[in-house]
């Protein structure tokens, strides 16, 4: 599937013309492409939860769910998102909440808007979901998380293996099991359990998955219930602003249903809920972000083109450290020339391409295309650094607009007497 074609009316470049810039266009058919083809990769009867972190907005987490074929269930980690899913459609028995630090406040909205499944990080985590169910007289299905101690393949992110927020220490389990699955107003439901992010190899990726559902199996060993859901994580990989395919994944499903018949031969029968969670992938090559050139000038002989979308619109997360430096490319049919692409902020660090091709003799008024743009674009940016507008967000779909919207962001007055809470 290719974007749409260039001179009609929902092209990136012809929405920037008539809507302005930094623009962001989401191409709905590609996201179905997307959850078409990741369902296509796994065994029948597999879920798949949406990452909300990736991109929560609403028609595109609604035109993961909505439609002809499987659809997505919502992973979701703050109200926010609880929100967002609201909206587009999710009810709460399809959302699945998870995070480190839960509060009791988010706890209680969730619970009282029907979320029934959380994932719990540690067994104080567990002891905070039990509690509030208690308080709405229900009982919480939890997934308990695990921090694996080992881990099968060497990927770019690791969160497991090392001391970390996230989950429960695995080889921790015996010794605690007989508590954890004992927390009033909670029931060990399953398991979960995220390794990787954007595994872009298929081997790498189904050593990961299949080295997973070994430890899920030893766990469940340790714990003594039969488990009924398991969430073995993901790490399905798109280019993040760079050109190129969506990764492909053929020989995925074989290999998860000999493992599965492995270590959980009931899950032919229904036995046990299988899932995998995804944020980029879903998402990710969707978005294409415009932006628009404000000026060109050159330093001791290299060239910097300036351009309205910096680290405030795209890849601000890059300087955290958890993801590579942003780097991006953009589209170019003419020739190209070298040049470093960088962003309003006053601050050396908006740098979108250090010496990148870019097509030949950019100047004000121009626009630029940066691809695969669909995920960790503007709610993981720095939207607030330097008080710049936020970018305006396109959905499209079949040629048509569905959306057109912005994220405001305004200083608002706290009611006093909740101040704290
Ligand atoms: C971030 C995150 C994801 C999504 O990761 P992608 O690389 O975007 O697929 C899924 N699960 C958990 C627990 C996460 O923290």
């Amino acid at each position: 599937m290719t974007a749409p074609a260039e001179g009609t009316a929902t092209a990136p470049a012809e929405l920037a013309r008539r809507y302005g810039t930094p623009l962001y266009v989401y191409d709905l058919d590609r996201v179905r492409a997307a959850r078409q083809d990741l369902f296509g990769w796994l065994p029948a009867g597999f879920e798949v939860f949406y990452a909300f972190k990736a991109n929560p907005h609403v028609d595109l987490v609604r035109a993961l769910r909505d439609g002809e074929g499987p659809g997505c269930k919502a992973e979701i980690s703050s109200t926010g998102e609880l929100a967002a899913a609201l909206e587009a459609g999710y009810p709460g028995s399809d959302i699945l909440y998870t995070g480190p630090g839960k509060t009791y406040g988010e706890l209680r909205e969730a619970i009282a808007c029907g979320v029934r499944t959380f994932s719990a990080e540690s067994l104080s985590d567990l002891t905070h979901i039990g509690e509030v169910a208690l308080e709405h007289g229900v009982v919480a299905d939890c997934l308990l998380r695990i921090n694996s101690a080992t881990a099968s393949a060497t990927t770019s992110i690791r969160m497991t293996g090392t001391p970390t927020q996230f989950g429960i220490d695995s080889e921790t389990v015996p010794e605690i099991a007989e508590r954890l699955c004992s927390v009033p107003g909670t029931s060990v439901a399953g398991l979960h359990l995220f390794s990787q992010s954007n595994a872009r190899d298929e081997a790498a990726l189904i050593g990961e998955l299949t080295h997973t559902i070994e430890v899920a199996a030893q766990i469940e060993r340790d714990l003594g219930v039969e488990l009924r859901l398991l969430d073995i994580g993901g790490g399905f990989s798109v280019p993040y602003a760079q050109l190129g395919e969506r990764a492909r994944y053929p020989g995925l499903r074989a290999a998860l249903e000999s493992s599965l018949d492995e270590h959980f031969p009931r899950w032919r029968t229904g036995g046990v809920r299988l899932a995998v969670e995804s944020g980029r992938y879903l998402s990710g090559d969707s978005g294409t972000l415009v932006a628009g050139v404000t000026n060109v000038k050159v330093s001791r002989g290299k060239k910097f083109v300036i351009v309205d979308a910096g680290i405030n619109t795209f890849g601000g997360m890059s300087g955290l450290g958890r993801l590579l430096p942003v780097s991006v490319q953009v589209e170019a049919d003419t020739e190209t020339e070298k040049a470093s692409l960088v962003g309003p902020l006053c601050t050396p660090g908006d740098m979108l391409g250090r010496g990148i091709e870019v097509p030949a003799g950019l100047a004000p008024g121009d626009v630029v295309t940066i691809p695969n743009t669909g995920a960790y674009g503007p709610t993981s940016s720095l939207l607030m650094f330097l008080g710049r507008p936020s970018p305006t967000e396109a959905a499209v779909s079949g040629g048509e607009l569905v959306s057109l919207t912005r994220i405001e962001r305004t200083r608002t007055p706290v009611p006093q007497e909740r101040a704290g809470e």
